[in-house]
């Protein structure tokens, strides 16, 4: 079957169709590309934009686009729903004394029209993203205080015995569990990245330096016994071993356990017409529906919910054994409002598609305008997010003279997919505009700039509609 877009080209090109595949090609390693779901070939990494039908011949794995199955359910019932077309992944931060550009792969959402999980298509494989990267969670300021008020959270919910201990998935430098230290709560974190690793020790959180799946479960629940507490923030979206991930904390969870888990609310990020919160990284985009039909496959449901501001709509998820809790009120009424804003159909996802490509032209209008009047321009921050919307705007160095950071680990890099340089904030004179990145964060930031605006300042904020202030 070839994919839909290369027919549309076809039919409005009106020229015979591109051989599949060309079967003296020869296959790049696999160790260094990602993988559609359930596809052992791998895509073709020319990082090329397809401009014409010799493009399409020579370059024909770039235009699959069928073939997908759902993350969740194995479905090949999938429809694409955005296009954010070739990106960088998100941390790819190539540091400037090395040759070379971020590689770029397929960015695209789906909507399975049988478990109604959005997923992006492609995976880039974690050994990739998540060994060597720079995102250390203690450098943002509201998000330790996030953290301790969901440690209060879960010590409100669970009274500790001894033995027991609060395992972390995904648990960075230790941010949120070190805020169990001083309530004398034993804890581990298991984190793949070195560096993370490293920085968890030194907070006093003990760390295993590993990917979260079925094995590392039963290998701590050997060495600890069942955990009470498993929580995870911002990474049960991001498994690329979904079903073994699950598999796993259902083995380790204790029978009266609790499983905490933080995630980017696919909800409010489509009505916040958030769409730089799709990166490679992010696997899958929750409903409380969706997600809770993924847990049910392993045992495991939620129990109770509810939505947070961080992150620009986050929701935390209390999930259970199957049948060993009540569900509450609360939760009952998140889904009954799913329900209604239809977002276990395909339509709103449609919705959001138009909306985020009408977003992407405004703030193209408003960055040209500001470069058309030789206005300086600089990316204020480098989150990963910022690489979605850069790229997906097709911004570099001819706009942005440099994205500045605080995160010294990310200074001396390219922004990923692009040439703009990555320099420190205090070593860099302020832009006439800053292009503010982590809108997620924007009361803090705009705190931050109350001189650099008094003295005439601009800020362009993108979500959830592109304003200056
Ligand atoms: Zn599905």
């Amino acid at each position: 079957m070839l994919c839909s877009k290369i027919l549309s080209w076809i039919a409005f090109h009106g020229v015979s169709a591109p051989a599949r595949h060309n079967a003296s090609r020869k296959i790049p390693p696999a160790a260094s590309h990602g993988s559609r779901l359930h596809q052992s070939r791998p895509l073709c990494l020319c990082r090329r934009d397809l401009r014409d039908i010799q493009d399409v011949l020579q370059h024909p794995d770039c235009w699959e686009a069928d073939a997908v199955n759902c993350r969740c359910c194995g479905s090949d019932r999938l429809e694409l729903v955005l296009d954010l077309h070739r990106q960088p992944w998100g941390n790819d931060f190539v540091p400037q004394s090395e040759e070379g550009r971020s590689a770029l792969y397929p960015l695209e959402l789906f909507f399975c029209h049988d478990c109604t999980m959005v997923q992006i298509g492609y995976t880039v494989p974690k050994e990739t993203m998540f060994v060597d990267h720079r995102y250390v969670s203690g450098t943002t300021k509201s998000l330790t205080r996030h953290f301790e008020e969901v440690r209060d959270r879960i010590l409100d919910r669970v009274a500790f015995r001894a033995g027991d201990y609060v395992l972390d998935v995904g648990g960075n430098d230790g941010t949120f569990l070190s805020t169990f230290l001083p309530k004398n709560v034993p804890v581990l974190n298991v984190d793949s990245g070195r560096l993370q690793a490293q920085l968890s020790e030194k907070a006093g959180v003990p760390c295993l330096n590993d990917f979260f799946n079925e094995t590392t479960a039963l290998r701590v629940r050997e060495e600890r016994g069942p955990a009470r507490v498993i929580h995870g923030s911002g990474v049960f979206f991001h498994l690329e071993e979904l079903h073994s991930a699950f598999a796993g904390i259902k083995k380790l969870l204790a029978d009266d356990g609790m499983v905490v888990a933080e995630f980017i609310y696919l909800p409010g990020m489509v009505r916040s017409c958030a769409f730089d919160q799709i990166y490679h990284e992010h696997l899958v985009y929750y409903t409380v529906q969706s997600f809770d039909a993924l847990l049910r496959r392993h045992g495991l449901e939620i129990t109770d919910a509810e939505l947070v501001p961080i992150h620009g709509g986050s929701c935390i998820a209390y999930i259970s054994h199957a049948g060993s809790r009540p569900k509450t009120e609360a939760l009952q009424r998140i889904v009954a409002d799913e329900v209604e804003g239809g977002f276990d159909t395909v339509e709103v996802y449609r919705d959001f598609a138009r909306r985020t490509e009408a977003l992407r032209d405004t703030v193209r209008r408003l960055i040209g305008e500001a470069h058309a009047q030789g206005q300086r321009i600089q990316a204020l921050g480098a989150p990963v997010k910022g690489s979605t919307i850069m790229n997906y705007c097709g911004f570099d160095e001819t706009q942005f003279e440099c994205a500045v950071e605080i995160n010294e680990l990310k200074c001396g890099t390219w922004f990923p997919g692009t040439r703009i340089p990555v320099r420190h904030q205090n070593a860099v004179e302020p832009p006439d505009l800053y292009f503010m990145l982590s809108w997620n964060f924007k009361d803090e930031i705009l705190a931050k700039l109350t001189d650099f605006r008094a003295k005439g300042g601009k800020v362009l904020i993108p979500v959830p509609e592109p304003h200056i202030v």
